[in-house]
């Protein structure tokens, strides 16, 4: 058995260990990496993590306090993550700049957020008429889209990483009925991201806010209309009781993807195995939240459907059809910001391309199959 699994299996102490590893060192073995080493594996991390989603929202919420469940339990206590919901440290949308600073040392949140600081943000959370959530990930994960972000978010000093995915979402909610293009005329909607650019464009007014401002907004009459998650999520706000009908699908969102924002210095100050179970626990939170969503999601709509009576209709072809070609208007339009968001368009774009053409066989094929 080698030395270092042996104190390992004894589970000894910082100074046992080094001493033991000491005792067993040869020519060969370096002595003070050996002890630094031991002395690393015992050493522990507190690490705030702040959110913009309110304290254990069902998906968004609870995702991050599932991974810090996960790390504390995967590194036996060794790196502590606490999870603050949107306003117990910082303002839901200033998840980012917390992260940047180091005022956390995490962010759960949405990478479209922060097209005010970096226009190609809004490539890793959703793009109209974008990736389905299989697609994303495949893109994020295979396609080279993982170190695009990287290069977006390091003059802000952030590592990110996929923090989970809502899947396809809904339309959104709306006190009056959409028929006609003419109908999104002067509708002021909370849309955020590149899906608000495309409403402008529409004739409307898109306002981003804070989840946790949506039902009195709508309430109120502030806005008219409003887009949030899906069925799982908008019940869990009560969209229902502040807005007549629930269109569909989410043009805007089609597999919005979350992020986990890392303060790059602090990451760095993790043994390397602790950063493993942190990239680890990213990952698994993932696939998780999307799990989740596609099982509860129905659920909720049958709920909303059956027992509130909500009015649930899909947009009309052709105002789908004049929002894509806005969409793809607005998107191509935003790739010109600068080189970088350039280069991050080219390879979702290409990546689109190329999923859509297999798609249209595997999935799309499939599901029109089975119905
Ligand atoms: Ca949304």
């Amino acid at each position: 058995m080698k030395i270092k699994t042996l104190v390992k299996s004894l589970g000894l102490g910082a100074i046992a260990a080094a001493a033991l590893l000491t005792a067993g060192c040869n020519k060969e073995c370096d002595t003070a990496g050996a002890q630094q080493a031991a002395a690393q594996e015992q050493q522990s991390f507190k690490w705030k993590l702040v959110t913009s989603w309110p304290k254990n929202f069902p998906g968004l919420g609870t995702a991050p306090e599932r991974f810090a469940d996960m790390v504390n339990e995967m590194s036996a206590g060794r790196l502590t993550v606490k999870v603050y919901g949107a306003g117990e440290l910082v303002p839901a949308l200033q998840v980012f700049d917390a992260v940047s600073q180091g005022t956390a040392e995490m962010g759960h949140s949405g990478a479209y957020y922060w097209k005010g600081k970096t226009p190609a943000s809004q490539f890793f959370t959703s793009v109209p008429f974008g990736l389905t959530a299989q697609e994303m990930h495949g893109w994020i994960q295979y396609g080279g889209g993982q170190q695009l972000w990287e290069e977006v978010y390091a003059p802000f000093n952030i590592l990110p990483m996929p923090g989970g995915n809502t899947g396809v979402q809904m339309g959104g909610w709306f006190n009056k009925e959409i028929n006609s293009v003419d109908d999104l005329k002067g509708l002021k909607m909370r849309i955020p991201g590149l899906g608000g650019e495309v409403l402008k464009r529409a004739g409307g007014t898109p306002v981003t806010l804070p989840g946790g401002e949506i039902f009195t907004s709508l309430q109120t009459g502030a806005i008219d209309a409003t887009e949030w998650v899906g069925p799982y999520n908008d019940l869990a706000f009560g969209l229902y009781k502040v807005a007549k009908h629930y269109y569909y699908p989410g043009w805007h969102e089609p597999g919005s993807m979350m992020e986990f924002t890392i303060n790059k210095p602090a990451f760095e100050r993790l043994p390397k195995d602790l950063q493993a179970i942190v990239r680890v626990a990213a990952q698994a939170i993932n696939q998780d939240m999307l799990n989740e969503y596609t099982t509860r999601n129905h659920a909720a709509l049958v709920e909303l459907k059956e027992k509130h009576g909500v009015d649930v209709r899909a947009f009309p072809q052709d105002v789908l059809n004049k929002l894509k070609v806005l969409s793809d208007e607005v998107v191509t339009e935003v790739s010109a910001s600068d080189e970088l968001t350039k280069k991050v368009y080219e390879s979702f774009k290409n990546y689109r391309e190329q999923v859509k053409a297999y798609h249209e066989v595997s999935e799309q094929a499939y599901i029109n199959a089975r119905d």
